[in-house]
């Protein structure tokens, strides 16, 4: 049984990089951001509160952050474990968690700042079809136009300098005491965010002593002793 948290600022890789180590380790991926856009989606109770609370310009609050994380992992259908994504998001569900649940380890993905506006500031949007680009990564054939549709490539509201400056804030001021905590139970794996997926990838395996990562890999998940 594996249980692992993985933590990063926003464009750090943490969705990728859950994925390619949940996969052939047969892990579940839990990411609370996941679950929160499915309730929302499949307009269930808790998808018509959170609504509100976006509507209302609020942020989703601690309990309800906690129950959702708690009912999780009681579905119990992680046979070989976890990697969850999008919490703790604090110190508060930080100790919650510890109290809960004994971890193998944390997984910090460390982005400087500076990576971080690069990337995020490259990010473009279709405003027609809503196809996303990259002008680092992924770049239109035609500057400021859609290679699908043809449509107007514009920034997200999130991702204007001003609102990933407060967003930067927001989590060096929640996360940086989580990380904190968690590495003073000696936890943390800070791994170099800024190469390429698959050495990310081979780096986090290496830290936590795990059998590299295939990136051939497309079917059955590899058997883990213990
Ligand atoms: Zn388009």
């Amino acid at each position: 049984m594996r249980k692992y948290v993985i933590m990063g600022v926003q464009g750090s890789g943490k969705g990728t990089q859950s994925k390619l180590l949940a996969g052939d380790l047969d892990l579940v991926h839990i990411s609370v951001g996941d679950i929160f856009r499915w309730h929302v989606k499949t307009h269930t109770k808790l998808g018509a509160q959170v609504r509100r609370l976006v509507a209302a310009g609020e942020l989703v609050g601690d309990d309800l952050v906690e129950d959702v994380v708690r009912d999780r992992l009681q579905l119990h259908d992680w046979n070989f474990g976890f990697v969850i994504d999008g919490f703790p998001r604090n110190r508060r569900q930080a100790e919650f968690f510890l109290e809960s649940y004994d971890i193998d380890g944390v997984i910090h993905l460390d982005l400087p700042d500076d990576e971080v506006r690069r990337r995020v500031l490259a990010r473009r949007l279709c405003s027609r079809c809503g196809m996303d680009y990259n002008l680092i990564a992924h770049r239109p054939e035609a500057e400021g136009r859609c290679d699908v549709c043809g449509g107007e490539l514009v920034t997200r509201e999130d991702d204007a300098p001003d609102a990933l400056a407060r967003r930067l804030r927001d989590y060096h001021s929640k996360i940086d005491p989580v990380i904190e905590l968690f590495r003073r139970k000696e936890y943390v794996m800070t791994i170099d965010a800024r190469a390429d997926k698959v050495t990310v990838q081979q780096t986090i395996r290496a830290r936590f002593n795990l059998p590299p990562y295939d990136p051939a890999w497309t079917g059955e998940p590899a058997q883990l002793p213990g």
